[in-house]
Protein backbone atom coordinates (compact mmCIF):
# COMPACT_ATOMS: atom_id res chain seq x y z
CA UNK A 1 0.00 0.00 0.00
CA UNK A 2 1.42 3.68 -0.99
CA UNK A 3 1.58 6.57 1.11
CA UNK A 4 -1.72 7.87 -0.04
CA UNK A 5 -3.44 4.47 0.44
CA UNK A 6 -2.22 4.42 4.20
CA UNK A 7 -3.49 7.83 4.66
CA UNK A 8 -7.04 6.87 3.14
CA UNK A 9 -6.98 3.72 5.08
CA UNK A 10 -6.02 5.71 7.60
CA UNK A 11 -8.66 8.27 8.03
CA UNK A 12 -11.45 5.64 7.22
CA UNK A 13 -10.93 3.80 10.18
CA UNK A 14 -10.44 6.75 12.08
CA UNK A 15 -14.03 7.65 10.82
CA UNK A 16 -15.31 4.52 11.93
CA UNK A 17 -13.50 4.62 15.69
CA UNK A 18 -15.63 7.94 15.64
CA UNK A 19 -19.05 6.22 14.92
CA UNK A 20 -18.51 3.73 17.02
CA UNK A 21 -17.57 6.00 19.65
CA UNK A 22 -21.32 7.61 19.10
CA UNK A 23 -22.93 4.35 18.82
CA UNK A 24 -21.71 3.76 22.06
CA UNK A 25 -23.39 6.00 23.81
CA UNK A 26 -26.58 5.28 22.46
CA UNK A 27 -28.60 3.30 24.62
CA UNK A 28 -30.31 -0.02 24.47
CA UNK A 29 -34.35 0.61 23.80
CA UNK A 30 -35.94 -2.30 26.44
CA UNK A 31 -37.01 -4.05 23.36
CA UNK A 32 -33.30 -4.91 22.97
CA UNK A 33 -32.28 -5.44 26.40
CA UNK A 34 -32.86 -9.12 26.93
CA UNK A 35 -30.58 -9.34 30.07
CA UNK A 36 -31.45 -8.77 33.27
CA UNK A 37 -29.12 -8.10 36.80
CA UNK A 38 -29.36 -11.97 37.17
CA UNK A 39 -27.40 -12.44 33.75
CA UNK A 40 -24.52 -14.23 34.67
CA UNK A 41 -21.04 -13.00 32.41
CA UNK A 42 -18.21 -14.60 33.06
CA UNK A 43 -14.30 -13.08 32.18
CA UNK A 44 -11.03 -14.19 32.52
CA UNK A 45 -8.25 -12.90 32.39
CA UNK A 46 -10.02 -9.20 33.55
CA UNK A 47 -7.68 -7.83 36.15
CA UNK A 48 -6.44 -5.61 33.30
CA UNK A 49 -6.62 -4.09 30.04
CA UNK A 50 -9.36 -5.21 27.77
CA UNK A 51 -10.64 -7.84 29.96
CA UNK A 52 -11.30 -5.16 32.95
CA UNK A 53 -12.53 -3.09 30.12
CA UNK A 54 -15.24 -5.97 28.78
CA UNK A 55 -16.34 -6.64 32.46
CA UNK A 56 -16.56 -3.22 33.38
CA UNK A 57 -18.70 -2.38 30.38
CA UNK A 58 -20.81 -5.64 30.50
CA UNK A 59 -21.16 -4.51 33.84
CA UNK A 60 -22.01 -1.44 33.71
CA UNK A 61 -25.21 -2.37 31.03
CA UNK A 62 -26.29 -4.14 34.81
CA UNK A 63 -25.69 -7.51 34.40
CA UNK A 64 -23.88 -9.74 36.91
CA UNK A 65 -19.77 -9.98 36.02
CA UNK A 66 -17.78 -12.38 37.59
CA UNK A 67 -14.39 -11.07 36.76
CA UNK A 68 -11.40 -13.17 36.89
CA UNK A 69 -7.57 -13.15 36.92
CA UNK A 70 -5.06 -15.91 37.91
CA UNK A 71 -3.78 -13.66 40.22
CA UNK A 72 -6.31 -13.51 43.72
CA UNK A 73 -5.10 -10.26 44.64
CA UNK A 74 -4.75 -8.23 41.51
CA UNK A 75 -8.62 -9.63 40.26
CA UNK A 76 -9.59 -8.65 43.66
CA UNK A 77 -8.11 -5.40 43.48
CA UNK A 78 -10.07 -4.95 39.71
CA UNK A 79 -13.30 -6.16 41.19
CA UNK A 80 -13.20 -4.36 44.48
CA UNK A 81 -12.48 -1.30 42.46
CA UNK A 82 -15.61 -1.77 39.56
CA UNK A 83 -17.47 -2.91 42.76
CA UNK A 84 -17.16 0.99 44.28
CA UNK A 85 -18.80 2.53 41.18
CA UNK A 86 -21.44 0.51 42.26
CA UNK A 87 -21.32 -2.13 39.94
CA UNK A 88 -22.59 -6.25 40.40
CA UNK A 89 -18.97 -7.94 40.01
CA UNK A 90 -17.85 -10.46 42.04
CA UNK A 91 -14.07 -12.07 41.67
CA UNK A 92 -12.84 -15.70 41.52
CA UNK A 93 -9.47 -16.86 41.02
CA UNK A 94 -8.71 -18.98 37.47
CA UNK A 95 -6.38 -19.70 35.65
CA UNK A 96 -7.29 -21.31 32.01
CA UNK A 97 -3.99 -23.13 31.90
CA UNK A 98 -4.43 -25.12 34.79
CA UNK A 99 -7.24 -27.55 34.11
CA UNK A 100 -8.03 -28.02 38.25
CA UNK A 101 -7.86 -24.46 38.20
CA UNK A 102 -10.78 -24.30 35.51
CA UNK A 103 -12.26 -27.04 36.88
CA UNK A 104 -12.75 -25.69 40.63
CA UNK A 105 -14.10 -22.77 39.09
CA UNK A 106 -16.73 -24.76 37.37
CA UNK A 107 -17.74 -26.47 40.49
CA UNK A 108 -18.16 -23.14 42.14
CA UNK A 109 -19.97 -21.72 39.42
CA UNK A 110 -22.66 -24.80 39.13
CA UNK A 111 -23.49 -24.40 43.00
CA UNK A 112 -23.21 -20.63 43.11
CA UNK A 113 -24.92 -19.82 39.95
CA UNK A 114 -26.18 -23.11 38.56
CA UNK A 115 -24.16 -22.30 35.31
CA UNK A 116 -23.80 -18.57 33.12
CA UNK A 117 -25.02 -16.95 30.15
CA UNK A 118 -22.03 -15.06 28.55
CA UNK A 119 -18.47 -16.44 28.73
CA UNK A 120 -15.47 -14.21 27.54
CA UNK A 121 -12.57 -15.82 26.70
CA UNK A 122 -10.04 -13.02 26.98
CA UNK A 123 -6.91 -14.76 28.97
CA UNK A 124 -4.03 -14.13 26.72
CA UNK A 125 0.02 -14.07 26.56
CA UNK A 126 1.94 -12.55 23.91
CA UNK A 127 5.79 -12.20 24.38
CA UNK A 128 7.06 -10.29 21.17
CA UNK A 129 6.84 -6.50 20.90
CA UNK A 130 8.04 -4.12 18.15
CA UNK A 131 9.66 -6.20 15.13
CA UNK A 132 10.61 -9.43 18.16
CA UNK A 133 9.31 -12.43 17.13
CA UNK A 134 10.56 -15.09 19.03
CA UNK A 135 9.26 -18.18 20.09
CA UNK A 136 10.72 -18.97 23.04
CA UNK A 137 7.79 -19.13 24.95
CA UNK A 138 5.48 -20.70 22.22
CA UNK A 139 4.46 -23.40 24.58
CA UNK A 140 3.04 -21.04 27.07
CA UNK A 141 1.27 -18.73 24.59
CA UNK A 142 -0.22 -21.99 22.45
CA UNK A 143 -1.15 -23.39 25.74
CA UNK A 144 -2.79 -19.90 27.22
CA UNK A 145 -4.56 -18.95 24.12
CA UNK A 146 -5.62 -22.06 22.57
CA UNK A 147 -5.70 -24.56 25.07
CA UNK A 148 -7.02 -22.11 27.86
CA UNK A 149 -9.80 -20.94 25.67
CA UNK A 150 -10.71 -24.78 24.43
CA UNK A 151 -10.95 -25.77 27.87
CA UNK A 152 -13.35 -23.16 28.85
CA UNK A 153 -15.21 -24.33 25.90
CA UNK A 154 -15.37 -27.57 26.76
CA UNK A 155 -16.12 -27.61 30.24
CA UNK A 156 -18.70 -24.54 30.35
CA UNK A 157 -20.89 -25.99 27.03
CA UNK A 158 -23.06 -28.01 29.31
CA UNK A 159 -23.41 -25.01 31.78
CA UNK A 160 -24.95 -22.29 29.46
CA UNK A 161 -27.70 -21.80 30.85
CA UNK A 162 -30.69 -22.71 28.51
CA UNK A 163 -32.40 -19.61 27.52
CA UNK A 164 -35.08 -18.18 24.82
CA UNK A 165 -31.89 -15.10 24.49
CA UNK A 166 -29.30 -17.73 23.81
CA UNK A 167 -26.08 -17.96 25.73
CA UNK A 168 -23.08 -16.33 24.35
CA UNK A 169 -19.74 -17.02 23.86
CA UNK A 170 -16.84 -15.10 22.71
CA UNK A 171 -13.54 -15.70 22.20
CA UNK A 172 -10.80 -12.53 22.11
CA UNK A 173 -8.74 -13.56 19.25
CA UNK A 174 -6.85 -11.87 16.53
CA UNK A 175 -6.12 -10.12 13.13
CA UNK A 176 -2.98 -11.84 13.25
CA UNK A 177 -4.39 -15.04 12.89
CA UNK A 178 -6.35 -15.29 10.18
CA UNK A 179 -6.23 -18.05 7.93
CA UNK A 180 -5.91 -16.11 4.43
CA UNK A 181 -4.75 -12.70 6.01
CA UNK A 182 -2.84 -10.61 3.43
CA UNK A 183 0.70 -10.28 5.45
CA UNK A 184 0.13 -12.93 7.97
CA UNK A 185 -0.50 -16.44 6.55
CA UNK A 186 -0.01 -19.96 6.78
CA UNK A 187 2.35 -20.23 3.90
CA UNK A 188 1.32 -23.92 3.07
CA UNK A 189 -1.31 -24.06 0.47
CA UNK A 190 -2.38 -27.39 1.14
CA UNK A 191 -3.01 -27.01 4.82
CA UNK A 192 -4.60 -23.27 4.42
CA UNK A 193 -6.74 -24.95 1.75
CA UNK A 194 -8.03 -27.12 4.45
CA UNK A 195 -8.46 -24.93 7.17
CA UNK A 196 -11.07 -22.91 5.16
CA UNK A 197 -13.30 -25.39 4.68
CA UNK A 198 -15.49 -26.22 6.89
CA UNK A 199 -15.65 -29.58 5.58
CA UNK A 200 -12.03 -30.43 6.49
CA UNK A 201 -12.17 -28.70 9.73
CA UNK A 202 -12.15 -30.81 13.07
CA UNK A 203 -10.03 -31.20 16.75
CA UNK A 204 -7.75 -33.26 15.25
CA UNK A 205 -7.13 -30.98 12.14
CA UNK A 206 -6.19 -28.01 14.98
CA UNK A 207 -4.67 -29.82 17.83
CA UNK A 208 -2.28 -31.64 14.62
CA UNK A 209 -1.52 -27.86 13.41
CA UNK A 210 -0.78 -26.53 17.21
CA UNK A 211 1.23 -29.83 17.63
CA UNK A 212 3.34 -30.02 14.82
CA UNK A 213 4.26 -26.32 15.08
CA UNK A 214 5.19 -26.92 18.45
CA UNK A 215 7.38 -29.57 17.58
CA UNK A 216 9.12 -27.66 14.98
CA UNK A 217 10.13 -25.08 17.65
CA UNK A 218 11.41 -27.81 19.85
CA UNK A 219 13.48 -29.07 16.46
CA UNK A 220 14.47 -25.31 15.87
CA UNK A 221 12.88 -26.21 12.19
CA UNK A 222 9.89 -23.59 12.42
CA UNK A 223 11.83 -20.46 10.72
CA UNK A 224 11.46 -22.75 7.23
CA UNK A 225 7.97 -24.21 7.13
CA UNK A 226 5.89 -21.40 6.11
CA UNK A 227 4.23 -20.06 9.26
CA UNK A 228 2.84 -16.45 9.55
CA UNK A 229 5.67 -14.42 9.84
CA UNK A 230 4.41 -11.94 12.48
CA UNK A 231 4.81 -13.15 16.28
CA UNK A 232 4.56 -16.39 14.78
CA UNK A 233 3.68 -18.10 17.89
CA UNK A 234 0.79 -15.92 18.79
CA UNK A 235 -0.43 -15.67 15.64
CA UNK A 236 -0.89 -19.32 15.63
CA UNK A 237 -2.32 -19.64 19.18
CA UNK A 238 -4.87 -17.15 17.62
CA UNK A 239 -5.13 -18.25 14.42
CA UNK A 240 -6.83 -22.26 16.58
CA UNK A 241 -8.70 -20.03 18.62
CA UNK A 242 -10.65 -18.75 15.41
CA UNK A 243 -10.61 -22.29 13.57
CA UNK A 244 -12.41 -23.33 16.92
CA UNK A 245 -14.79 -20.88 17.11
CA UNK A 246 -15.50 -22.14 13.62
CA UNK A 247 -16.20 -25.41 14.39
CA UNK A 248 -17.58 -24.87 17.66
CA UNK A 249 -20.45 -23.21 15.92
CA UNK A 250 -21.03 -25.75 13.61
CA UNK A 251 -21.47 -28.43 16.44
CA UNK A 252 -23.42 -26.44 18.35
CA UNK A 253 -25.89 -25.00 15.58
CA UNK A 254 -28.32 -27.99 15.77
CA UNK A 255 -29.28 -27.40 19.51
CA UNK A 256 -33.16 -27.03 20.14
CA UNK A 257 -34.72 -23.35 20.54
CA UNK A 258 -34.28 -22.54 24.07
CA UNK A 259 -31.32 -24.37 24.60
CA UNK A 260 -28.84 -21.99 21.13
CA UNK A 261 -25.81 -21.10 22.17
CA UNK A 262 -24.25 -18.72 19.98
CA UNK A 263 -20.44 -18.66 19.63
CA UNK A 264 -17.91 -15.96 18.24
CA UNK A 265 -14.36 -14.19 18.07
CA UNK A 266 -13.31 -10.40 17.86
CA UNK A 267 -10.62 -8.57 17.23
CA UNK A 268 -10.28 -6.13 19.18
CA UNK A 269 -7.98 -3.52 17.35
CA UNK A 270 -4.16 -2.66 18.23
CA UNK A 271 -4.69 -1.40 21.79
CA UNK A 272 -2.50 -0.12 24.44
CA UNK A 273 -2.11 -2.55 26.97
CA UNK A 274 0.24 -4.13 29.27
CA UNK A 275 0.54 -6.67 25.98
CA UNK A 276 1.26 -4.25 23.86
CA UNK A 277 3.87 -2.38 25.68
CA UNK A 278 1.52 0.63 25.75
CA UNK A 279 1.67 0.74 21.93
CA UNK A 280 -1.25 0.72 19.53
CA UNK A 281 -3.52 2.52 18.53
CA UNK A 282 -7.06 2.43 20.26
CA UNK A 283 -7.65 2.50 24.10
CA UNK A 284 -8.64 -0.86 26.46
CA UNK A 285 -12.31 0.82 26.27
CA UNK A 286 -12.41 1.04 22.94
CA UNK A 287 -10.80 -2.17 22.50
CA UNK A 288 -13.69 -3.55 25.10
CA UNK A 289 -16.10 -2.24 22.26
CA UNK A 290 -16.96 -4.87 20.28
CA UNK A 291 -16.72 -7.56 22.15
CA UNK A 292 -19.35 -6.11 24.68
CA UNK A 293 -21.48 -5.40 21.38
CA UNK A 294 -21.16 -9.55 20.73
CA UNK A 295 -22.17 -10.29 23.81
CA UNK A 296 -25.24 -8.28 24.13
CA UNK A 297 -26.36 -8.44 20.37
CA UNK A 298 -30.56 -8.36 20.61
CA UNK A 299 -31.68 -11.93 19.68
CA UNK A 300 -32.96 -10.68 16.47
CA UNK A 301 -29.06 -9.88 15.78
CA UNK A 302 -27.79 -13.19 16.75
CA UNK A 303 -25.31 -14.69 14.86
CA UNK A 304 -22.93 -17.64 15.21
CA UNK A 305 -19.40 -18.50 13.46
CA UNK A 306 -18.14 -15.35 12.57
CA UNK A 307 -15.09 -13.01 13.16
CA UNK A 308 -15.75 -9.47 14.32
CA UNK A 309 -13.64 -6.12 14.49
CA UNK A 310 -14.91 -2.76 14.81
CA UNK A 311 -18.75 -3.70 14.93
CA UNK A 312 -18.28 -5.39 11.58
CA UNK A 313 -18.09 -8.86 10.52
CA UNK A 314 -14.72 -9.43 8.72
CA UNK A 315 -13.30 -12.18 7.05
CA UNK A 316 -11.60 -15.69 8.63
P1 LIG B 1 -3.02 -7.84 28.99
O1 LIG B 1 -1.68 -8.46 29.03
O2 LIG B 1 -3.22 -6.49 29.53
O3 LIG B 1 -4.09 -8.79 29.65
C1 LIG B 1 -4.04 -10.17 29.51
C2 LIG B 1 -4.80 -10.77 30.66
O4 LIG B 1 -4.80 -12.20 30.53
C3 LIG B 1 -4.17 -10.44 32.02
O5 LIG B 1 -5.19 -10.22 32.94
C4 LIG B 1 -3.42 -11.71 32.35
O6 LIG B 1 -3.22 -11.93 33.73
C5 LIG B 1 -4.41 -12.73 31.79
N1 LIG B 1 -3.84 -14.06 31.67
C6 LIG B 1 -2.71 -14.46 31.07
N2 LIG B 1 -2.54 -15.78 31.23
C7 LIG B 1 -3.59 -16.24 31.94
C8 LIG B 1 -3.98 -17.49 32.44
N3 LIG B 1 -3.24 -18.59 32.24
N4 LIG B 1 -5.15 -17.59 33.12
C9 LIG B 1 -5.90 -16.51 33.33
N5 LIG B 1 -5.57 -15.27 32.94
C10 LIG B 1 -4.42 -15.15 32.24
O7 LIG B 1 -3.40 -7.90 27.44
P2 LIG B 1 -4.68 -7.39 26.61
O8 LIG B 1 -5.70 -6.83 27.51
O9 LIG B 1 -4.16 -6.60 25.50
O10 LIG B 1 -5.19 -8.78 26.01
C11 LIG B 1 -6.47 -9.31 26.22
C12 LIG B 1 -6.82 -10.21 25.06
O11 LIG B 1 -6.86 -9.44 23.85
C13 LIG B 1 -5.79 -11.31 24.80
O12 LIG B 1 -6.44 -12.50 24.44
C14 LIG B 1 -5.01 -10.78 23.61
O13 LIG B 1 -4.40 -11.81 22.87
C15 LIG B 1 -6.10 -10.06 22.84
N6 LIG B 1 -5.62 -9.09 21.89
C16 LIG B 1 -4.96 -7.96 22.32
C17 LIG B 1 -4.52 -7.04 21.39
C18 LIG B 1 -3.84 -5.78 21.77
O14 LIG B 1 -3.47 -5.00 20.87
N7 LIG B 1 -3.64 -5.50 23.05
C19 LIG B 1 -4.72 -7.25 19.94
C20 LIG B 1 -5.44 -8.45 19.61
C21 LIG B 1 -5.86 -9.32 20.56
P3 LIG B 1 -1.91 -11.35 34.50
O15 LIG B 1 -2.18 -9.91 34.79
O16 LIG B 1 -1.83 -12.22 35.71
O17 LIG B 1 -0.75 -11.54 33.56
Amino acid sequence: MGKQGKERAKARREQRLQEISRLRKLPYSSVERWWSSETVAVVTGANRGIGYEIAHQLAVHGLRVILTARDADRGRAAADGLRGEGLNVEFRQLDVSRPDSVESFAKWIAEKYGGLDIMVNNAGVNFNTGANNSVEFAEEVIATNYFGTKRMIEIFISMMRPTTSGARILNVSSRLGRVNGRRNRVGDMTLREQLLKDDCLSEELIDDMAANFLCQVKEGTWASNEWPQMYTDYSVSKLAVNLYTRLMARRLADRPEGHKIYINCYCPGWVKTAMTGWAGNASAEEGADTGVWIALLPCQQLTTGKFFAERREISF
